[in-house]
């Protein structure tokens, strides 16, 4: 059975804890707008902290194991809550892939470049991009800030959060309509076609006051509809 939105989303939910709310919703939509794509994702990683990305940085050089990252610690976004990694969730729910030519919901574009397609319309940096040393599971958001502006604790501007925001809202054309088509009957027989909306049925005044005997003027002087029924 496939994922539904909401097993995917939980999935990520507590590496999302620390980061900048900006990313963190940033992020949140990156979940749904992959799903709606097809694509699942899972995010593996969000705020490291300088003590983990000090190990992380030992790792293929002190310790053991390949180099991940070329970064200390107070040298990656993801210290500040500002960058997150992610990776293909797999249908069972529980694995996940780094193939970056898994084309899962076969559309004939790679699920990877879905993702990073839609990472870089909400504002996200791609670790792909970089030509030193490439970080494809990586995303970030800077704001404009160097990392030694970071380490000098400096914050987002307003201005650059809000254009995160403005980026992740729904748009207009995406809400669900609640109207539903009716069928207005007066006594037992149809008389027009009409719309209800949250409540309120909405009919040609015309149809509905003369199939009831009543009379219909409409005066644009005063923009009024005057329905009079017989005495
Ligand atoms: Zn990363």
């Amino acid at each position: 059975m496939a994922l539904t939105l909401e097993q995917v989303k939980a999935k990520s939910a507590t590496r999302l804890t620390g980061l900048h709310p900006a990313v963190k919703a940033a992020t949140e939509a990156l979940i749904v707008r992959s799903y709606a794509c097809g694509v699942p994702i899972l995010i593996t990683q969000g705020l490291r902290t300088i003590a983990e990305q000090n190990a992380l940085y030992a790792q293929g050089r002190t310790r053991p194991g390949a180099i991940v990252t070329n970064a200390r610690g107070g040298e990656s976004y993801h210290n500040y809550g500002l960058a997150v990694d992610f990776a293909l969730l797999l249908p069972n729910g529980s694995s996940v892939s780094w193939d970056m030519t898994r084309d899962g919901d076969q559309d004939g574009t790679p699920d990877w470049r879905e993702v990073v397609q839609q990472a870089k319309a909400i504002g996200f940096e791609w670790g792909g991009d970089w030509t030193s040393f490439k970080d494809y599971p990586h995303l970030q958001m800077s704001f404009g800030l160097k990392l030694s502006d970071l380490r000098a604790g400096k914050k987002p501007a307003d201005a650059a959060v809000k254009t995160v925001y403005e980026r992740i809202k729904p748009k207009e054309e995406n809400k669900v309509s609640t109207e539903v088509k009716v069928s207005v009957l007066v006594n037992g027989k149809k008389v027009a076609d009409g719309v209800l909306d949250a409540g309120t049925t909405y009919t040609p005044a015309r149809a509905v006051a003369e199939a009831l005997g009543a009379s219909v003027v409409y005066d644009a002087a005063t923009k009024t509809v005057k329905i009079t029924s017989r005495k």
